[in-house]
């Protein structure tokens, strides 16, 4: 006999998991069915080095900003342990003894750090900050917006459109026209429109690259730096970026005890093959080895390839949508390199090894646009990059959880490297584009690499192979323009519906993904218990799921 459950959840990430705690809180009896020895997905803290277990690294992401202050109130994650440390400043040293520091809430002190290169970009800055809250504003209540269906003449996804329409009547001209900026300018060519020195455009620009297998030259990239750089997603502000206690797997753990306490299931080691269909319907889905488990709703949160391609199947697929499916853009030439240090890096710019401001916030590699740029057409080239670039932070200056006394964890985001190399390996390759890394950074610090106790590269392959991530994108789909919005993962299909009735999807590869930001989950749980309301009628309406 198949078990059976009201939901079934198709993956145990950060949104999988906050899916389930909803589901379970609506009253649904509820699973997770999580591939791993461990729920967390990408927002994982491991013990990468068997003979040094006391290290413990956030192995792929490492901050925290965008998960919104409802799922944190609804879920009561503080009390299942979200704990945010908010991060320093973003610092760049440079060969020559200077350094940049930029804070994200110290108009006085950025005044002060950025005059040192250009007085015209200091006075410039506060503008700028203006001006991105003012896009903010617009953009982070579209975060938490279903996207609807645009072109479809149906009364109700007209009325979707025109209700999205009348809510920014208010919209003028100049703001139309910023927001067309931002989504359609590079970030190099937006920067060139505000500052003048190059060493404060390299560090503006590294937002607009993080994740992107594109360079700071290409169209689309301003609007990656407005993703990464949205403070308040419009129900509350948000902190800036943060570092979670306990590296990134405490956010995962967090939103999974909540789930448990509303009384989801969790099971690891659980892979799942395909999701069982019958009448067009989803009904359930079969594991790797065998079992089969049923419900009235499967919410995935694979990537969009796994999913539907491989999981539901192309037999089963409209043709436009399984089309779109197929073309969906996949890569990033993203390497995560952690290390385990004996002390902090002695900066010339910066001298000494104790705990010091520019060592507690983003510890760049991105000196220039040109820099970045050169990175990017390395890559693009074939060939890994020479002098990547790398957006790193060291979490263990605030959390004493991670690693022992006086010794740090490091966590180094880079790019990149061909975006085909999710196909092989490449070991061997791979350790020498680390050695090149920890080369540029120690000759910013010279102490930088006789510090580091152990080391962990993690290409491409390992991203796909190990963790999902098809292609090695670090958002399940690439953020350019054509995977936005209403077209993320398919046109007419951003509701977190697909077109199997019973079957919905909360995947970084949905509207207000990627990130660790739980939206997609929340919003698949929600339009599932939405749907399940419309079915049950009555008294059982307030309870969309009648145990079964
Ligand atoms: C290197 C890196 C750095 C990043 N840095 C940041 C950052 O600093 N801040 C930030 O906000 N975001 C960051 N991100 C992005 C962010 O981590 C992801 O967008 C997010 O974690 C994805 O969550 P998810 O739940 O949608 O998917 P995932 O985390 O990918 O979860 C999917 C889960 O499904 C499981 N699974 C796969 N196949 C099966 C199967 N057949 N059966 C059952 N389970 C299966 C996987 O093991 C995984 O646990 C980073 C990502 C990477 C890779």
């Amino acid at each position: 006999m198949a078990a059976t459950y009201d939901a079934i959840v198709i993956g145990g990430g950060h949104n999988g998991l906050v899916a389930a705690a909803y589901l379970a809180r609506s009253g649904a009896r509820t699973v997770v069915l999580e591939g791993r020895y461990k729920t967390g997905g990408a927002a994982t803290t491991e013990a990468v080095w068997p003979e040094a277990p006391e290290f413990k690294v956030t192995r792929l992401s490492y901050v925290m900003s965008l998960l919104p202050p409802t799922i944190i109130k609804d879920l009561d994650l503080d009390r299942h342990g979200y704990k945010i440390y908010p991060m320093g400043p973003y610092y760049q040293a440079f060969p020559d003894g200077g350094s940049i520091k930029l804070y994200a809430d110290d108009a006085e002190r950025n005044q002060e750090s950025l005059s040192k290169w250009s007085k015209k970009d200091a006075d410039a800055m506060p503008k700028w900050d203006a001006w991105l809250a003012g896009l903010a504003d617009v953009l982070g209540p579209l975060l938490l917006t279903v996207p609807p269906v645009i072109g479809s003449h149906k009364p109700r996804d007209l009325a979707g459109t025109l209700k999205l329409a009348w809510r920014h009547r208010g919209l003028d001209v100049r703001t139309i026209a910023d927001v067309t900026r931002l989504m359609t300018m590079s970030i190099a060519d937006l920067l060139d429109d505000w500052f003048e020195s190059p060493q404060v455009k390299g560090a503006l620009a590294v937002n607009g690259v993080i994740g992107t297998w594109a360079g700071p030259y290409a169209p689309g990239t301003a609007y990656v730096m407005a993703h990464h750089s949205i403070g308040d997603i419009g129900d509350g502000h948000l902190g800036n970026w943060g570092f979670q206690e306990g590296g990134m797997g405490a956010v995962s753990s967090a939103i999974e005890s909540a789930a448990r306490e509303n009384g989801a299931e969790i099971r690891v080691n659980a892979p799942v093959a395909r999701v069982l269909i019958a009448g067009g319907k989803a009904v359930g889905v079969v594991l790797a080895n065998g079992d089969e488990i049923r419900a009235k709703v499967v919410v995935s949160t694979l990537h969009p390839k796994t999913a539907f391609l491989d999981q539901v199947g192309r037999e089963n697929l409209p043709d436009d949508f399984r089309a779109d499916i197929e073309r969906w853009k996949s890569r990033s030439g993203v390497v995560k390199i952690n290390l385990a240090l004996a002390e902090l890096p002695d900066f010339i710019a910066d001298p000494g090894t104790q705990l010091q401001e520019h060592h507690t916030g983003s510890v760049e590699m991105a000196p220039t646009m040109e820099y970045i740029d050169r990175a990017f057409l390395d890559a693009r080239g074939g060939k890994p990059a020479i002098r990547p670039f790398s957006d790193g932070v060291i979490p263990s200056a605030f959390d004493k959880t991670l690693s022992p006394e006086g010794t740090h964890i490091m966590s180094l985001f880079t790019q990149w490297v061909p975006s085909d190399w999710n196909e092989e390996p490449h070991t061997a390759e791979l350790e020498a584009y680390a050695d090149r890394m920890i080369d540029c950074y120690n000759d910013l610090a010279p102490n930088f690499k006789s510090s580091i106790l152990h080391r962990d590269v993690v290409g491409p392959y390992q991203l796909e192979h190990e963790y999902g991530l098809i292609g090695g994108n670090i958002f399940h789909g690439e953020l350019s323009l054509e995977q936005l919005f209403h077209m993320r993962p398919a046109p007419g299909f951003a509701d977190y519906r697909t077109p199997i009735s019973g079957l919905y999807y909360g995947s970084s590869a949905t509207h207000a993904g990627g990130g660790v930001c739980g939206i997609p989950g929340w919003q698949a749980a929600r339009s599932a218990i939405a749907d399940r309301k419309s079915v049950v009628r009555g008294v059982a309406a307030r309870k969309p799921f009648r145990r079964s």
